[in-house]
């Protein structure tokens, strides 16, 4: 039962990020792991409170992994900048 109630909570928190399909992901780690799946879908909320697919590598949500490679491009548009403005 507990089991039935967590996937039920899933697929409405799937619904209201508008990604219904996010429920063809497993629910934790290592059944991402054992699926082979680089994706799965724990229905909670990240520290960063993002509804989102988490990564089986880095166990960050998709979001939060976006946002840590924005860091480079800005990097370099810095640098950039900085060569340019010489
Ligand atoms: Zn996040």
């Amino acid at each position: 039962m507990a089991e039935h109630h967590k996937e039920g909570q899933r697929k409405r928190q799937a619904k209201l990020a508008g990604h219904p399909e996010w429920m063809n992901y497993p629910r934790t780690r290592p059944r991402a792991l054992k699926a082979g799946t680089d994706f799965f879908f724990s229905g909670r909320m990240c520290k960063n409170r993002h509804y989102n697919l988490r990564s089986v590598l880095g166990s960050r949500c998709v979001a939060c992994e976006e946002k840590a490679q924005d860091v480079s491009p800005s990097l370099a548009a810095f640098m950039h900048d900085w060569l340019f403005d010489l």
